[in-house]
């Protein structure tokens, strides 16, 4: 994709720090400074998200977020990990090339990894009713 920011970055019209690279896919740390060891993993293939993602690349790029992740709990010193992913721009995704956010976690972190959401405002039975794709 031409102007694929994540695209420009695999065929290396813009630099990026490399975490990991295989003939499929490519880790390298994100740039948005917003906590240490933000990591991103791409497929090289261009898919937008989780949701238009083929088996295939998908099951790619899961592997190599497993191997980093292994990576940094088994040599890098970090005690666990959360991966976090965006698909589709309501779920808050600004790039639009599939990605996986990896977050290396100590447990003496004075954050937690997971979004601080507003409590849920339906009863649980409505939601599952709607949801559910067990007749
Ligand atoms: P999301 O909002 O889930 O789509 O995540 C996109 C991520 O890409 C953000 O965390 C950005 O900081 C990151 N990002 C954007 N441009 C670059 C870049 N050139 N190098 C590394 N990370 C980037």
């Amino acid at each position: 994709m031409d102007n694929c920011i994540f695209c420009k970055i695999i065929r290396g019209e813009i630099p990026s720090r490399k975490v990991y690279e295989d003939e499929n896919t490519l880790s390298f740390m994100d740039v948005a400074g917003d906590v240490d060891g933000h990591i991103l993993v791409i497929p090289k293939k261009h898919v937008t998200n989780v949701l238009d993602c083929d088996k295939e690349t998908l099951d790619q790029t899961i592997e190599t977020v497993k191997k980093v992740a292994n990576h940094l709990t088994e040599d890098c010193g970090y005690e666990g990990v959360n991966i976090l992913n965006a698909s589709g721009q309501p779920a808050g995704q600004s790039v639009f090339h599939l990605h996986f956010h990896i977050i290396p976690r100590k447990s003496t972190d004075p954050f937690t990894g997971w979004p601080v959401y507003p409590g849920a405002k339906e009863e649980i039975e409505d939601v599952h009713k709607r949801v559910t794709m067990i007749d």
